[in-house]
């Protein structure tokens, strides 16, 4: 069969429909269908997305037969509308629009009132009697072809309108300097002046006459279409929000209608719901005697929908059967155009409508409820991006005016919300105000582990280099601070501790406000709101929690992170990581050293009866936190030099607090120097060597969970054991770990429940499974270290050079960033082997996550797919995590 390069669209004949809006657009396969169910559509056809795609992979030749097929529609468009294209009595005249599959701004914009030339135009003001309209829709064609097809500078056709406007309406209508001219003011005569003058201009600039054949205008305008495919802001464009796999943009050819008319014509655009609120009324703006654009362009206040409805309640009534009628045949909220000409209406557009995060639930719930869509339908539709938007603050969007106007520069959105501060170039000034409660923003060029202090008394971060994997972006993320990376515009002086954009200069102490969820900063402290969870979130938060078949933990260090979880719907904790307790506060801080320095068993027994009561007390609270649910606690990880000091000075002080002498500390931190300390002595590589360490974590916790038992608290301790390798490791280590608890549960008589297990988070310990399983009750994925290992990817150096992996542009070699979203292929094949491994050896095994991607909705649906029995994640991530579960249950059942 011959391929097909053009779709018609009318009222007749409607050769597309909605489910083609890969091959016709957005656009073109929306007018395709309203037309297909019978609403009031201009005729018209659209060029498909195929033939953009031909273009480029044919050196930009269009292919064999489009232009015949463009001829053959045209011809039946004038059929259809009885009026012939470059007519010079009674013209036809088409408006041009790109429309990719993806709402993509950077793509070119429309162009009006094709068509017109020298000829058509005084046959357009013979047919409809009003020769100052077929002027003015003259002068809007030159500059849009001319500017929009053909890259002249608007500006020089505004420059001449507004010179014409002063030098001869407002000599005419006696104006005073002051009062401004409206395009409207305009008559007939100075119009067809500036006709004239808009040619001129184009003449100059394009070294050609403006063309009056309608065909070679046509063809220019589609020219520009599929031109601005590749244009460089539309590049960027889909390299930054990551579009893959659209293969080009549609060119919809349509009949014009005229809302410019005079005072019974228009053109609007309508939300069927409030997209703000969500509510269900009808929302919208209508521009009484204007063209499209107008409204766009903001030249005149446009009116509500009920001024319109008053003004003019016939068109009023047919817009609001439209909108019932496209509601329940989308079964969505749509966003729509329209034009009314001379009291009839025209719909020019129709889409899914964006909207905020609270209407989102709102929508989907009410939806529901008025029995137009399932329950299930309504889980599909939310996105991990409306969760988080329902518990960030946001700017006041009240200040429009205002954020135009302060603007100051743009990166990548990291972390979502909106934060207002201070500018501080360093971590430590940042923990400085915040202890004084004051807010700030810390500005850094890039964040590293030294700076976390100041980035958790931070508002807010931003940071000129990175991207949504850096430091920066990665912790605060964990804690749903908002974050902007990656801000190449930004000069940061840390010298003269100023930030500069431009001319712009923005001094430390002044204020500036970020907006996590777009990436864009603004000067000045805008007014933030925090918007309550609407009640439509809990409701359809209690579906979701109904459908899913996994359950979901939290990653979490502290009460207070703990009981913010629970809150958020988290049914245990899956990682609590012992050794941040250790640095809690100095007199922790020191203890700890000083059992590192130690260098008989004793002393360091002697230091480590200085932790017991601390790690005791947290424990007591995490577990009072969690009521019941179980909590899975990871003994000590990370290589012990991370806990002393490296510098000479501080290593002195610490000498003089603990009565050691300087020397022998020195000493002590060279011989703890690893050269690949991610691959050294760490996790229970540690308790094998001070198996001391182990006895008197396990002390803290089994004493911690006897004591609240004994209180009324329920407590279901689970005990894990980093960085396995081997059954026998664990084994000795299972072994002491039970010694000391069973002991301490004997001698206090109480009945306490407690599992011991293992994190599988290196390859050989995936690969010996069946083994381990023999001696651990459970597994935690811990996926940081498995990807890192797996790959022999560092994820703390992999920012040199994961961005190329990642970029279809570049190497392209990664769908996704591994430490964000399972590689499935290669660690996500270990996981799902030492799954089935493990559950050979015990069924029963109880099976989780507990890396980054616990959170990460595309590997939560994995790990439901490979049958673990939670995920966990940090607190923020929990309902993300809560819904992707209930979405992989859905997709499973479907
Ligand atoms: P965008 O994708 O930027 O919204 P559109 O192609 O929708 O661009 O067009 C811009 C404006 O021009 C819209 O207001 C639209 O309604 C109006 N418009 C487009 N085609 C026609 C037409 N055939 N008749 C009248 N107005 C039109
Ligand atoms: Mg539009
Ligand atoms: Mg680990």
């Amino acid at each position: 069969m011959k391929e097909k390069f053009v779709y018609f669209f009318s009222k007749k004949l409607s050769e597309g429909s909605k489910e083609m809006k890969n091959l016709l657009g957005g656009k073109g396969s929306g007018l395709a269908e309203m037309a297909s169910i019978g609403l009031p559509v201009p005729a018209g056809f659209t060029i498909t997305t195929e033939v953009c795609d031909l273009f480029y992979k044919n050196d930009r030749h269009y292919p064999a037969g489009l232009e015949k097929e463009v001829d053959e529609n045209m011809r039946k468009l004038e059929k259809e509308v009885g009026k012939k294209f470059g007519d010079a009595d009674d013209p036809l005249l088409v408006s041009v629009r790109s429309g990719a599959p993806l709402s993509m701004p950077g793509m070119m914009e429309t162009i009006l009132n094709l068509g017109l030339n020298d000829r058509s135009v005084a046959g357009l003001a013979k047919k409809t009697g009003n020769r100052r309209f077929a002027l003015d829709a003259y002068r809007r064609f030159i500059m849009m072809y001319g500017s929009t097809a053909k890259g002249i500078d608007r500006e020089e056709f505004n420059h001449a309108f507004e010179t014409l406007k002063n030098q001869h309406t407002r000599k005419r209508l006696n104006l005073a300097a002051h009062v401004k001219v409206n395009d409207t003011d305009v008559d007939e005569s100075e119009l067809e002046k500036l006709v004239t003058e808009f040619k001129a201009i184009y003449k100059k600039l394009i070294g050609k006459d403006f063309p009056q054949d309608p065909k070679e205008q046509l063809w220019g305008s589609v020219d520009a279409v599929f031109g601005s495919w590749m244009a460089e802001k539309a590049v960027t464009y889909r390299r930054v929000e990551k579009i893959k796999g659209v293969v080009g943009t549609a060119v919809n050819v349509q009949q014009m209608v005229f809302g410019n008319m005079g005072p019974k014509s228009g053109t609007g655009v309508c939300f069927t719901r409030d997209p703000n609120s969500g509510e269900n009324i009808f929302y919208g703006d209508y521009l009484v005697n204007a063209q499209g654009e107008d409204v766009v362009a903001g030249i005149r206040t446009p009116i509500k929908l009920s001024e319109f409805e008053k003004a003019d309640p016939r068109s009023y009534e047919q817009l609001v059967d439209v909108r019932r009628i496209l509601e329940g045949h989308f079964k969505d909220m749509q966003d729509l155009e329209f034009t009314v000409e001379e009291g009839r209406l025209y719909m020019l557009q129709c889409r899914t409508g964006k909207r905020s995060p609270g209407a989102t639930f709102k929508i989907a719930v009410d939806m529901v409820n008025e029995k137009l869509i399932s329950k299930e339908d309504a889980l599909l539709r939310i996105k991990d991006k409306d969760i988080e938007g329902i518990f960030y603050p946001i700017i006041d969007p009240d200040q429009k005016d205002e954020m135009k106007k302060n603007f100051l520069v743009a990166g990548i959105d990291a972390v979502p919300g909106a934060a207002t501060g201070k500018v501080v170039f360093n971590a430590k000034e940042a923990e400085a105000a915040a202890a004084k409660s004051e807010k700030v923003i810390l500005v850094r060029k890039e964040t590293s582990p030294e700076d976390v202090g100041g980035m958790h008394a931070a508002q807010g971060i931003l940071t000129a280099t990175g991207g949504k994997t850096s430091h920066a972006a990665v912790v605060a993320r964990g804690w749903g601070k908002c974050c902007i990376v990656g801000c190449e515009k930004l000069n940061i002086n840390y010298e003269k501790e100023e930030l500069s954009v431009g001319d712009i200069v923005v001094k430390k102490g002044e204020e500036i406000t970020l907006n996590g969820s777009t990436g864009q900063v603004y000067r000045g402290a805008m007014r933030l709101i925090k918007p309550e969870p609407p009640a439509s979130f809990t409701t359809l938060m209690g579906w979701v929690d109904k459908i899913r078949a996994i359950k979901v933990r939290t990653n979490a260090d502290t009460p207070y992170d703990a009981r913010k979880a629970v809150e958020l719907g988290a049914e245990g904790i899956g990682l609590c990581r012992t050794e941040h307790m250790f640095f809690d506060t100095e007199e922790r801080r020191l203890a700890i050293q000083e059992m590192i320095v130690a260098d008989t068993l004793a002393g360091r027994i002697e230091a480590l009866n200085k932790l017991l009561p601390f790690q005791k007390e947290d424990f007591k609270g995490i577990f009072q936190a969690m009521d019941g649910f179980p909590v899975t606690i990871r003994l000590i990880d990370p290589p012990l030099h991370e806990f002393v000091p490296h510098t000479e000075d501080k290593q002195k002080q610490l000498a003089q607090k603990i009565g050691v002498p300087f020397e022998k500390i020195r000493l002590r931190v060279e011989q703890l120097h690893e050269a690949n300390p991610m691959l050294g002595h760490r996790g229970c590589r540690l308790t094998i060597t001070y198996p001391e360490i182990l006895d008197m974590q396990v002390r803290a916790i089994i004493e911690a969970a006897c004591e609240c038992a004994a209180a009324g608290v329920k407590v279901s301790p689970e005990i894990m054991i980093p960085l396995t390798i081997d059954k026998k490791e664990l084994q000795i280590l299972e072994i002491r770990t039970r010694q000391v608890a069973d002991g301490i549960i004997k001698t206090k008589g109480a009945k306490l429940k407690y599992l011991v297990g293992t994190m599988i988070e290196v390859p050989r310990a995936a690969l010996l499974a069946d083994q381990i399983a023999e001696v651990a009750e459970f597994f935690s994925f811990g996926t940081n270290d498995l990807t890192q290992m797996t790959m022999g990817i560092s994820r703390d150096d992999a920012g040199k050079f994961l961005p190329e992996y990642v970029d279809e542009k570049k190497a392209g070699i990664f769908s996704d960033d591994p430490f964000q979203s399972l590689d499935q292929a290669g660690v996500g094949m270990l996981v799902k082997m030492a799954i089935e491994k493990g559950r050979k050896t015990k069924p029963e095994l109880k099976i989780g996550i507990c890396g980054e991607h616990g959170g990460d909705p595309k590997s939560v649906e994995f790990c439901c797919r490979v049958g673990m029995n939670y995920v966990s994640c940090s607190p923020f991530r929990v309902p993300i995590a809560r819904l992707a579960a209930a979405q992989a249950k859905i997709k499973e059942t479907k």
